[in-house]
């Protein structure tokens, strides 16, 4: 039986009176990949907000590995093992690469020798940013920049680790290495909820897929049923199967 990482129930979220989740259902296994799909404005950044503390919810349960995190700030919420790279990225221009990584480390206390392993995890996955340690993040490229936010969110230990839109800005050459990254770090025994409005790419790596539509889920299913879903296919991948 696979165990539960992630449950939400009924969940309501609003900025204001503007009320950006009506009521979302969804579930993440341990060890899967999730994604959440839907246009702009969809809720899906709300809903990764929802989930670290940062966005007032009025109703419905979040809970983690059995724990309600609804009510807990987002400093206790980081510490349980949820990281969330934001979209755009937001790593600090104007110090090292490896400075860059130790402030992934500053939300969680562990031992110093837990830190070193993450950091050798980080450097194994991303060669790149061991050869650029020194140099400062403002000057790696934007798949660079992207691979180092990911590694500082590694940095905080997670369980589960949620990316909004890591494709974005990006290169279709770098797009692919990012997807394999991610790929990577969930077969590193990360769990991951991915955000992306590259449809196609995000669900062959996926285990799952939910559909977001103005607040609420729509359409939920396994990566390969969404790819060969015509349905799918022609509302939201442009009609092509990939
Ligand atoms: P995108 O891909 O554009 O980021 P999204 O699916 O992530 O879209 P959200 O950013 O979660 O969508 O937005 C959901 C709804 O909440 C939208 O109607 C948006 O206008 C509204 N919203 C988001 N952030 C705020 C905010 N800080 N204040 C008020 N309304 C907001």
């Amino acid at each position: 039986m696979a165990e539960t990482m992630l449950r939400i129930t009924d969940l309501v979220s609003s900025y204001g009176h503007i009320k950006a989740l009506k009521g979302i259902s969804l579930e993440i296994q341990k060890g899967e990949i999730v994604s959440l799909l839907g246009a702009n404005g969809a809720g899906k950044s709300t809903l990764m907000k929802s989930i670290l503390g940062m966005v007032r919810t009025e109703g419905g349960s979040i809970q983690f590995k059995g724990q309600e995190l609804i009510g807990k700030k987002s400093h206790e919420i980081v510490p349980m093992g949820i990281s969330l790279v934001p979209e755009g990225r937001k790593i600090f221009i104007d110090v090292s690469v490896e400075e860059n990584l130790k402030i992934g480390t500053f939300f969680r206390k562990r031992p110093p020798a837990r830190d070193k392993e993450l950091q050798d995890m980080v450097y194994q996955i991303f060669p790149r940013l061991y050869e650029r340690r020194s140099q400062l993040g403002g000057t790696l490229s934007g798949g660079e920049q992207q691979m180092l936010a990911v590694g500082r969110a590694i940095m905080s230990d997670p369980q589960l680790l949620m990316l909004d839109e890591p494709s974005m800005g990006l290169a279709p050459l770098v797009i692919a290495e990012v997807f394999h990254v991610i790929k990577k770090v969930n077969e590193m025994g990360i769990t991951v909820l991915l955000v992306e409005q590259n449809a196609k790419m995000a669900l062959k790596i996926s285990d799952r897929a939910y559909l977001m539509n103005t607040g609420q889920i729509v359409i939920s299913g396994t990566g390969e049923e969404f790819l060969q879903g015509d349905v799918l296919a022609s509302v939201y991948l442009g009609g092509k199967k990939g």
